[in-house]
């Protein structure tokens, strides 16, 4: 196995072909209504990481439906996850929370778990009480905006967050037994790689589950767009270069952790650069074909053992 690929973890977990099927479910987050600030994390756009699909004017319950249907047709996919995936999916009193949540669980028998992306910021313990309860039927997962564990990278991508954040956020939610992944973003501003990949050790060593990597893109409109024209910032714009860091990070992380992600993704219509971007494919392949040459694999030099 050269790394651990979500697909094949949900396979063994379910013997399904499982899907996560995203809806939006109309939340902002605090870093765009004011409370924390206006205008947003300097990588986020107005759709505000929303699958294209996704209406967020429909109820959840069709939003789930016409998901399926649609995953089923392109991917012959069985079972399902619920993704609450569009802007910060704990951002609503408790009890607005278990409505939408049991919404879209019982939106179809083939439903068997959930996921909830939000920042590290935002999952108070009683948050976190609701999603451990949903654990005796589903499989749940908190997916969590780490992206950095640099304070200054934070800082410059206007997170408001701190690391400090997600220690807490990622220690609470195992205590709870949930299915813990990691969002990070290489490449933001100047993050050195040895720092990048030392997210990686972090993330290993604080039992998180999964991760999710993306490369720092630019979307046309943003503020970090103007930062782009202006030379303030690089991505990487030769795909080969960024996959040579995923295969180091990976060599780097406990092999046990699911891979379930290795790469951003806009559609030509909004990406700005690295226009490579707009392929899922390409850095999936590139990761493997640079694995197989090298004969390394997950975890290859992780050195922190039990
Ligand atoms: S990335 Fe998340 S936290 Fe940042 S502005 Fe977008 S929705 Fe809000």
């Amino acid at each position: 196995m050269l790394y651990r690929k979500a697909s094949l973890f949900f396979r063994e977990k379910f013997n399904a072909k499982v899907y996560r099927v995203a809806v939006d479910a109309g939340f902002t987050c605090p870093n765009r209504d004011g409370t924390l600030a206006r205008g947003g994390c300097i990588f986020c756009d107005e759709e505000g990481a929303r699958a294209s699909y996704v209406n967020p004017h429909i109820p959840i319950r069709e939003q789930v439906l016409s998901g399926i249907e649609k995953l089923r047709e392109s991917y012959g996919a069985e079972k399902f996850i619920v993704y609450f995936q569009a802007y910060s999916n704990t951002y609503a009193p408790l009890e607005r929370l278990k409505e939408l949540y049991g919404e879209g669980l019982s939106a179809s028998k083939n439903i068997v778990g959930i996921s909830i992306s939000t920042r590290p910021d935002l999952v108070s313990n009683s948050v976190l009480d609701v999603l451990s309860e949903l654990q005796e039927k589903y499989f749940v997962m908190l997916e969590l905006g780490v992206q950095s564990f640099n304070y200054r990278v934070l800082r410059k991508s206007r997170r408001f967050h701190l690391p400090s954040d997600s220690i807490d956020a990622i220690l609470r939610a195992k205590k709870r037994g949930l299915h813990v992944i990691a969002h990070m973003i290489f490449g933001l501003f100047d993050e050195l790689e040895p720092e990048i990949i030392d997210g990686g050790r972090i993330l290993s060593l604080l039992g998180v589950d999964g991760i999710k990597i993306h490369n720092l893109y630019v979307v046309k409109g943003t503020d970090l767009e103007k930062l782009y024209e202006r030379g303030k910032i690089k991505v990487y714009e030769n795909p080969e270069e960024y996959a040579q860091l995923v295969v180091r990070f990976l060599e780097n992380i406990r092999p046990d952790m699911v891979i379930h992600r290795l790469q951003g993704f806009a559609s030509k219509r909004r990406l700005r650069a690295p226009l490579w971007t707009s392929d899922k494919h390409i850095i999936p392949n590139l990761v493997e074909k640079i694995m197989k040459e090298k004969g390394t694999f997950q975890g290859k030099f992780y050195r922190y053992r039990d």
